[in-house]
């Protein structure tokens, strides 16, 4: 009897021992910045000694075109003798060990290669920085063959105990830096207590300083950044006043806005020219003015106010206050509405031209087959070439249920909806649809709320407050 409960107690410690954990590695990244992009050497350490091989390969969140973006992949030993590697799975790499400490090389060719490049991927290299991006730039290791089996988008993210990301940065002609929220050992080492997946790394000669209006937000700008370049300062920090009086502080305590140029090819021949992307707790920001716009005429405020305003409303969502994808038609919707809205607070934006905006937004969702779109959930799952009407049906879908708020209450609707998504909000899991349409019926109506985020009710002039055409 004794002998058999001994027996089950071992296998018992044994089931939760020896049932093959996912292998932790240690990760050492080390970027050598090159006039495409990047050469990377990451070390690896720690796993288990008995692995006889081990998966490298593109991991979730990846971009489709990495496998074409990562070049010149080589495993060596320690001391420098090549290890026998061949392509598996869909962009990956089996790699045999042969009981050695190893370390593998990659280049990443990070030039753009389309004007929509920078504008839903953005690790990118322009003539004088470098941004990358977790997902589009480090490599993901894997132990077992079915991960390697699965696609990029399918596979786990790879275990990893804890990573080091460090920088060859150049000296010359202009001293590099790096502008990042990860922590830092070093002005060129970082550390990391994941996979820095999610992480972002700015390299480049950058000015980087903290904004006061939001404590630990930086702010780090790149000397070619030209759009009105005198008042970028007092411009950011009074948008950010505005969305703080509104809100209160954003939920995350480290947050970077990188303000970079355009890469050269795709600077606007008319106008101004952004591109904004929130990856985890930085905003990556692009701007670029025609040399044909008056530097400081109103047409470029106007345009840079409401630009900042909306893409530093992503500090409270979705970086405060994370939300799944399929709500980033309410993030993005929302982004619209306050970057509008801080615009014309700061005096940047007048009320009749604000007014014109929306009234031009409503007409471009007419145009642009706004009217039988469908789902907003369905759409924030839907494809990138669609994202400028999610966006303008967003907005709309905002503006009529803040409208319909107003009805019944006093104050502001954005303050109620921040403060019901923040008490929902445990610091962790990105909010769903479901607990976010509670929220929101907690303000408006379920049936409202629902009809609109259905789009079963196309959106009429009168319930947005327009005049009609
Ligand atoms: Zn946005």
């Amino acid at each position: 009897m004794s002998r058999r409960l001994s027996a089950l107690v071992i296998l018992a410690m044994c089931a939760s021992a020896c049932a093959a954990p996912p292998t932790p590695f240690s990760l050492r990244f080390t970027v050598f910045p090159t006039a495409q992009g990047a050469d990377v050497v990451v070390e690896v350490h720690g796993g288990r000694d008995d692995l006889a091989w081990v998966g490298f390969a593109a991991g979730p969140g990846a971009p489709a075109e990495l496998p074409q973006r990562v070049q010149s992949v080589q495993a060596r030993t320690l001391d420098g003798r090549r290890l026998p590697q061949r392509p598996q799975g869909s962009a990956g790499y089996q790699i045999e060990l042969e009981g050695s400490s190893w370390q593998l090389s990659y280049s990443l060719d990070l030039r753009p290669r389309s004007g929509n490049d920078i504008f839903y991927r953005s690790s990118v290299r322009g003539d004088d920085y470098l941004v990358l991006v977790g997902s589009d730039a480090w490599a993901r290791f894997y132990t077992s063959p079915d991960a390697l089996a699965m696609s990029p988008t399918e596979r786990p993210g790879g275990a990893v105990l804890e990573a080091r990301a460090a920088f060859n940065l150049p000296d010359q002609p202009a001293p590099w830096n790096v502008a990042t929220t990860a922590r830092a050992r070093n002005p060129r080492t970082y550390e990391l207590t994941e996979h820095p997946a999610s992480s972002v790394f700015a390299l480049g000669p950058l000015k980087i300083r903290d904004v006061e209006e939001v404590p630990g937000l930086k702010l780090a700008v790149h000397p070619r950044w030209s759009v009105l370049n005198e008042s970028i300062d007092s411009l950011t920090g009074q948008l950010l006043l505005s969305h703080r009086e509104r809100l209160g502080l954003p939920g995350s305590t480290t947050a970077l806005a990188l303000l970079n140029p355009l890469p050269q090819p795709l600077g606007p021949t008319d106008g101004i020219r952004t591109a904004g992307m929130v990856r985890d707790r930085s905003l990556i920001l692009y701007a670029g003015a025609s040399p044909r716009i008056e530097p400081n005429g109103p047409q470029l405020r106007e345009a840079l106010a409401v630009f900042l305003g909306h893409e530093l409303f992503h500090l409270w969502v979705p970086s405060g206050v994370q939300v799944t994808r399929e709500l980033s038609w309410l993030s993005e919707g929302w982004a619209m509405h306050m970057g509008r809205l801080a615009a014309v607070e700061v005096g940047w934006l007048s009320e009749p031209a604000s007014v014109q905006r929306l009234q031009d937004a409503y007409r471009r969702y007419l145009d642009i087959g706004g009217y039988r779109a469908g789902s907003l959930t369905e759409a924030s799952m839907g494809s990138e070439s669609r994202r400028d009407l999610l966006y303008l049906r967003g907005e709309l879908v905002f503006r009529l249920l803040k409208r319909q708020w107003a009805l019944s209450n006093d104050g502001s609707f954005e303050a109620e909806l921040w403060r019901a998504l923040a008490d929902a909000y445990d610091g962790r899991t990105p909010l769903d649809t479901e607990s976010v349409r509670e929220a929101l019926a907690s303000l408006v109506d379920g049936g409202t709320v629902r009809r609109y985020v259905e789009g079963t009710s196309p959106l009429t002039p009168s319930a947005l407050g327009l005049r009609r055409r």
